[in-house]
């Protein structure tokens, strides 16, 4: 994969959009493909080979979704998925279709190019120079590093005890979902859950003063009354 000029596959049926943001790519160094439908988008994937996939979800003949989840089959490739609006995403991002990244219409191109070249980066980062595979969580602006067990928020190493590191790989493993706090107590705890029921919300205090931006009204990870918690999957 090239990352000196990333070739990005564009799929997105708006004639009056597609042109501006072809142009807008290949000023930022992109070299740019264009596919006005699902079927196109295949046979051009087929054929070019891109660095990265930029795909509207709703598409003529052939759905993004659609799309993204035959891509699936066989490829790796960085995709980013784009909807109309952002009550969408919430759909999108539940269906699970495999795509790295995903972002709401209107956005603007220097935030899009800022994730394209995210995504790129971690995939080269996940596939690492020996192709060995680096174990990476990565959910918005949170990256658990599974080997070497390090956490990074917004940029900034965040050191975090093994039980909060736990805590937090399991939510993010089920990011957008409730996990309820018996399955993170299971998970985390196992048979060594000692003491009263609080310890697990101490250890989720403890988390958010460590990567939330005001613990006191976490945006990252929510409380659901009576069920558990629930790592929050970004929208735009
Ligand atoms: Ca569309």
């Amino acid at each position: 994969m090239s990352t000196e000029t990333p070739r990005i596959l564009v799929v997105e049926d708006e004639e009056s959009f597609v042109d501006a943001l072809a142009i807008g790519l290949k000023r930022e160094g992109f070299e740019v493909d264009v596919a006005m439908d699902g079927i196109e988008a295949m046979s051009i994937f087929e054929s070019v080979k891109p660095d990265l996939i930029l795909l509207d979800v709703m598409l003529p003949k052939l759905s993004g979704i659609d799309v993204c989840r035959r891509i699936r089959l066989h490829s790796n490739v960085p995709i980013i998925m784009v909807t109309a609006k952002s009550t969408e995403l919430d759909t999108v991002v539940g269906l699970e279709v495999g795509a790295d990244d995903y972002v709401s219409k209107p956005y603007r191109l220097r935030e899009l190019v800022a994730r394209i070249r995210a995504v790129i980066r971690r995939k080269v980062a996940d596939e690492g120079a020996n192709g060995e595979k680096t174990k990476v969580l990565k959910t918005g602006e949170v990256e658990l590093n599974l080997d070497t067990y390090t956490v990074i928020v917004k940029g900034n190493s965040v050191k975090l005890p093994l039980k909060e590191f736990e805590l937090l790989e399991t939510l993010l493993l089920n990011a957008g979902k409730v996990v309820t706090r018996d399955m993170l107590i299971d998970t985390v705890w196992g048979g060594d859950y000692v003491g009263d029921t609080k310890t697990l919300d101490v250890h989720i205090k403890r988390l958010r003063n460590k990567i939330e931006v005001n613990p006191a009204v976490p945006e990252l990870i929510t409380t659901v009354r009576g069920v558990g918690y629930k790592f929050e999957v970004k929208r735009d």
